[in-house]
């Protein structure tokens, strides 16, 4: 995996999401050990982390190399960064409202996420991911989750 790999694998995103500002850029880290990432993931999934600048309000993700050999897998290389495009997503493109909106999803879904960890922004970040790569297994298994993203992030009804 390479930059340029990377800059094809974000071509399924909304290019909303995905433009500068506020996610000035996606880099992929030639190593395989993140100083920190996002640790309530699954071991066996890409290293990954969003960091937020609050003061520019804009966001830089990183991506680790996955394996030492650099093989990297690329489905589940597309579902870490489209997870970490899905924190950059609620971060800044969610108003409060629809934030609070959220949390009662997460508060009322009967799916129990081990990524999540029981946390509605790694909830949010992960159904983001899983509706872009596998959309119909969120329609038939998390309506309301699938409800959400249609008509609140996505606006298919608009
Ligand atoms: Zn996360």
């Amino acid at each position: 995996m390479n930059n340029r790999g990377v800059e094809q694998l974000i071509a399924k995103a909304p290019e909303v999401h995905v433009s500068n500002p506020p996610l000035t850029e996606i880099v992929y880290v030639n190593r395989t050990e993140p100083e920190h990432g996002d640790m309530r993931r699954r071991p066996t999934q890409t290293m990954a982390d969003t960091e937020i600048n609050e003061a520019t309000q804009t966001a830089r993700i990183r991506i680790f190399r996955q394996k030492p050999t650099g093989n990297d897998d690329i489905f589940d290389f597309q579902d870490s960064i489209f997870h970490e495009i899905g924190h950059v997503v609620y971060y800044f493109f969610l108003t409060n409202e629809q934030k609070l909106k959220w949390h009662r999803v997460h508060t009322n879904t009967h799916f129990r996420w081990t990524e999540a960890g029981g946390d509605p922004v790694e909830h949010f970040a992960e159904t983001y991911a899983t509706y872009l790569l596998h959309k119909e297994l969120v329609k038939g298994q998390l309506p309301t989750e699938y409800s959400f993203m249609e008509h609140e992030v996505f606006r298919v009804d608009q």
